[in-house]
């Protein structure tokens, strides 16, 4: 299977993890909309949202843990959850993933929710929260 993810899950591409589990695995978006924003996947391979029932809620736990651990590493003062579905909505990798998007003070609200920032540095964020 041709699944960037499931290389990332075993190693074959390198990736800043932030957090795993028995069932989830989180690691830094590599092109974020802000700073620290990071993806939670299921270890096994579901496509989508709908592909399979039991599959976000195998990941919730970690989801919340990983909220917490990004409000409590950076300065952000809030975050959203995505989840993008089918490529209508955006969705690239066919994966299932919670996008989970620190939010900060200077750039509130939902209008400056989805732009890329090319000025974030990746390595200094990921110190911040893994070193
Ligand atoms: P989607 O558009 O499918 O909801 O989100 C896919 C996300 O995966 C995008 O935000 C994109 O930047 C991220 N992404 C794609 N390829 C890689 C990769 O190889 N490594 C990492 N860390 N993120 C990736
Ligand atoms: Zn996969």
């Amino acid at each position: 299977m041709d699944c960037i993810f499931c290389a990332i899950l075993a190693g074959e591409i390198p990736s800043k993890k932030v957090y795993e589990d028995e069932t989830a695995f989180a690691f830094l978006d590599i092109n974020p909309f802000h700073a620290g924003h990071t993806l939670v996947i299921p270890k096994r391979h579901v496509a989508d949202l709908t592909a399979d029932p039991q599959a976000l809620a195998e990941i919730a736990p970690a989801v919340t843990n990983v909220a917490g651990l990004l409000l409590g590493k950076l300065d952000a003062e809030g975050l959203n959850l995505l989840v993008n579905s089918g490529s209508v909505a955006g969705q690239e990798v066919f994966h299932l993933h919670v996008h989970l998007i620190p939010r900060y003070a200077d750039n509130p609200g939902m209008a400056g929710l989805a732009r890329r920032d090319p000025d974030i540095d990746l390595d200094a964020v990921y110190r911040r929260i893994a070193g």
